[in-house]
């Protein structure tokens, strides 16, 4: 077995777009394709990547809240996602982390540097400089093609059996490369998606949740995966039959070390259901799921691909907490105006009449359930006062 490098790696994480604003917005990836997670049909399954969408360069990530599972990054799990940016540029990332209010700590390894951060829902993501993967013909919100990140780098596993991870890793055909510093590398033979790092140091068990890196994939040729199949099978491992994921087929199993593990075959690709050009900008629909497209319209909310100048919480899950929010949101703008006008001009009675129901709307609303999380709890008067508003719905 000869598995050519990682193909993607899967994330739960809360909020779609929460999720878009940071990869997009602030990391500059291109969003591949917004498409529904098969297991769960009405949620969404959404990928980034480099401007064509190149395996190794796939993160892909369920917004997931079900059961509202928080989960832990630890030992049985990916650990840490790697991005590869140009050299030379980690002193722009360092700002635009800055920029955009997100802590990081810098570390060392194999004589690399290494960013480290957090996303919006824990997930630990690195930056380091590399030589490797093609400078990105795509600027986006203030981000240049000798800026851009340009792919997967690596990814750390936290494993529950260092040995059985390493043999494994070694079936695959990944070949040993050294250790520094607590962490054992293998090169996964391709230029993107190139080290799998072992992390040999404690760390806690992890737990599946939101906010977890799900499974990590390796990239394997389409006309191989039964050969992969019957040959992992032989060596022991319980690997699941092949499963169509409309991009590629795949294959799952669990290696000794607790983490998941999916063989993705390196075609027939993104452009299957849409062109090149226009890849990630519509919600598509897999075949097998097209009889609940109605559903879909009346269950999902919209997600927004835009440039952002900083980070927002968006507290809706589903299509009619979306709603409510906007109606929330507008609400909340005119009791705004209608405070800013009141300071340059009497307001007629209608629009006191106007400012008195909207204000009782809204307190309204801050009583029900869906807006108790939406925190928007205070409001300004007309004499530029915040007005708070408690949890119980009273003025304060
Ligand atoms: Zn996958």
């Amino acid at each position: 077995m000869n598995i050519n490098g990682i193909h993607h790696i899967l994330s739960i994480v809360w909020q779609g777009q929460e999720n878009l604003d940071f990869y997009h917005g602030v990391l500059g990836l291109r969003l591949v394709k917004q498409t529904v997670n098969y297991d769960d049909p009405f949620y969404y399954h959404l990928y980034y990547g480099n401007k064509n969408g190149d395996l190794g360069t796939l993160l892909t990530f369920f917004p997931w809240s079900v059961d509202k599972i928080e989960g832990q990054i630890g030992k049985g799990q990916v650990g840490v996602v790697s991005l590869m940016i140009p050299k030379g540029s980690m002193d722009f990332w360092v700002k635009r982390l800055d920029k955009f209010k997100i802590g990081y700590g810098r570390l060392e390894r194999f004589g690399n540097q290494v960013l480290r951060f957090q996303d919006r829902h824990n997930l630990a993501i690195e930056l380091i400089e590399s030589e490797f993967g093609q400078l990105q013909d795509y600027e986006v919100n203030g981000i240049t093609k000798e800026e851009a990140i340009k792919g997967i780098y690596g990814a750390t596993l936290y494993s529950n059996d260092l040995e059985g991870t390493k043999k494994l890793l070694t079936e695959l055909g990944l070949k040993y490369v050294g250790e520094d510093n607590g962490y054992i590398r293998f090169d996964a033979n391709n230029d993107l998606g190139k080290y799998i790092d072992i992390y040999t140091g404690d760390v806690k068990d992890g737990i599946y949740g939101g906010g977890t890196h799900h499974h990590i994939a390796f990239t394997i040729p389409s006309k191989e995966i039964e050969y992969y199949q019957t040959k992992l099978r032989k060596l022991g491992y319980q690997v699941s039959p092949v499963r169509e994921r409309t991009y590629f087929q795949s294959l799952y199993f669990r290696e000794p070390g607790g983490i998941l593990i999916e063989l993705a075959t390196d075609g027939p690709g993104l452009t299957v259901d849409e062109p090149l050009d226009t890849l990630g900008q519509a919600f598509v629909i897999p075949k097998e799921f097209a009889h609940l497209k109605e559903g879909y319209e009346g269950l999902m909310y919209p997600l927004f691909i835009r440039q952002i100048d900083k980070l927002e919480d968006y507290p809706y899950e589903t299509k009619s907490q979306y709603d409510s929010y906007i109606t929330h949101k507008n609400r909340l703008n005119r009791i705004n105006e209608l405070a800013r006008l009141s300071k340059e001009r009497e307001l007629t009675s209608l629009e006191i009449e106007e400012r008195s129901r909207l204000r009782k709307e809204y307190v309204q609303a801050i009583r029900s359930t869906v807006s108790m999380s939406m925190g928007f709890i205070s409001y300004e008067t007309e004499t530029g006062e915040q007005v708070k508003i408690s949890k119980k719905g009273e003025e304060k």
